[in-house]
């Protein structure tokens, strides 16, 4: 690594625990340091020794567009120019709410907020209200921000009560939460029979924090029926997927309605904008409309509105989704074709913008299978020799990666 980035990151050490604000960031999953990014344009970014890389993490989903779009950068300029955040309602809020819920059937109200985080967590707050219900189940592997009673580890086999997976969480917190794998309709269905209180089921139906593994075909709608079946709501957490691996991200894709779904990163062009909504007679129990309280000072924020309602008219425009798709899918294709050449075991998938691959012989279908298959060790030296060649992958084995349509 260059010396910047070295003496930056000491200097951050310092003053940040680990040296980041997120801790992926800190290459623990590759070792090495992290270059410290000056700038970005396009598909590229750019660190403080003006090294080169060719981004393959989109600051992790959100830059759809790639870096500095024009568009973006004029709209962000021009609301900063009429002042930064108010406090009160503005229009910009209600466009981007229209621009949703157009291309999200299944939502016909949204609550904007800040953080994927807070999207997750206060779709759960409105689940228990709607339902009256306590439980949640969730997939193991599956991450829906740093929620407290969402921080809960992989549990072994079938529907286990989770211990947490973080300090500072009380195991009374993760008490309501039941974590079963990912892409089994048997584990889902055992864990609804066991546990009549369940009032959500959440998850990320294109799974992006496992690494990229997508939904077998049954899966999802699996998951409508028995959601129905049991009287819980069904979550999308499209945070990751959703403007994203289609415009009306997964549940258009795979055409699976849920009642509640969360979204973020490209909602927000890559400021701070995130969302939750689902029907009106369940939305309209959030106050002031109803009894679930749910606030933030800086939501609907008018350069985060700014940003995330030209960014959803750029990818708005037709043809967008099948280049992105094609970029994606040849890009994969070559992947493995090439480590087939190179006789390396290899698992690669694509869902429309989002890739990912595993070094591994046997194909992964949940969290499981990822950690039991996948060669880390060799995935870090992969991801050094590419960072050394100009490609800046994902610092993990377990993340999933984006294409830009600057790429
Ligand atoms: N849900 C999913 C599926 C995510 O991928 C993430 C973040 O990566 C989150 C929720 C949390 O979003 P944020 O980091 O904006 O809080």
């Amino acid at each position: 690594m260059g010396k910047q980035s070295e003496a930056l990151f000491q200097r951050a050490k310092e003053v940040i625990p680990g040296g980041v604000n997120s801790p992926v960031r800190a290459f623990r999953g590759v070792g090495g340091t992290p270059p410290f990014i000056e700038q970005a344009q396009g598909s590229r970014i750019f660190d403080a020794d003006n090294l080169q890389y060719i981004d393959c993490v989109g600051s992790w989903g959100p830059m759809i567009l790639g870096h500095g779009h024009r568009y973006v950068v004029e709209a962000v300029k021009k609301a900063a120019t009429r002042g930064f955040s108010f406090g009160a309602p503005t229009s910009g809020e209600i466009e981007l709410a229209e621009m949703i819920i157009q291309a999200f059937p299944s939502m016909e109200m949204v609550r904007l907020v800040n953080s994927g985080t807070e999207a997750t967590m206060s779709a759960l707050r409105l689940a228990r209200a709607a339902t009256g219900r306590s439980k949640v189940l969730k997939f193991d592997g599956g991450y829906h921000g740093h929620v407290d009673s969402l921080l809960v580890k992989a549990g072994s086999g079938g529907a286990t009560f989770n211990v947490p997976d973080s300090a500072g969480v009380p195991k009374e917190v993760t008490a309501l939460t039941l974590s079963v794998p990912y892409n089994n309709l048997d584990a889902v269905c055992a864990a609804l029979a066991e546990n009549d209180d369940v009032a959500a089921i959440i998850v990320e139906p294109v799974a992006g924090n496992m690494g990229l593994v997508p939904p077998r075909a049954d899966f999802l709608p699996g998951l409508r029926r028995l959601a129905d079946n049991y009287g819980a709501l069904l979550i999308f957490d499209e945070v990751m997927t959703g403007f994203r691996v289609a415009h009306g991200g997964a549940q258009a894709r795979y055409g699976v309605m849920p009642d509640l779904t969360c979204l973020g990163k490209v909602i927000g062009g890559g400021l701070p904008a995130a969302a939750y909504g689902g029907r009106r007679e369940i939305m309209e129990l959030i106050a002031p409309a109803g009894p679930v309280y749910q606030a933030g000072t800086l939501s609907g924020n008018p350069l985060a509105m700014a940003a995330g309602v030209t960014t959803l008219r750029a990818i708005g425009v037709p043809g967008v989704f099948e280049r992105l798709e094609q970029v994606t899918t040849r890009l994969c294709e070559g992947f493995l074709q090439a480590a087939h050449a190179a006789d390396v075991p290899l698992q690669a998938a694509a869902v429309g913008s989002m890739w990912g691959f595993f070094f591994a012989a046997e194909p992964v279908s949940d969290y499981a299978t990822a950690k039991q298959h996948a060669d880390t060790a060799r995935y870090a030296r992969f991801f050094h020799a590419m960072l050394d060649r100009g490609v800046y992958l994902a610092p993990s084995q377990f993340e999933a990666a984006f294409v830009s349509l600057a790429h």
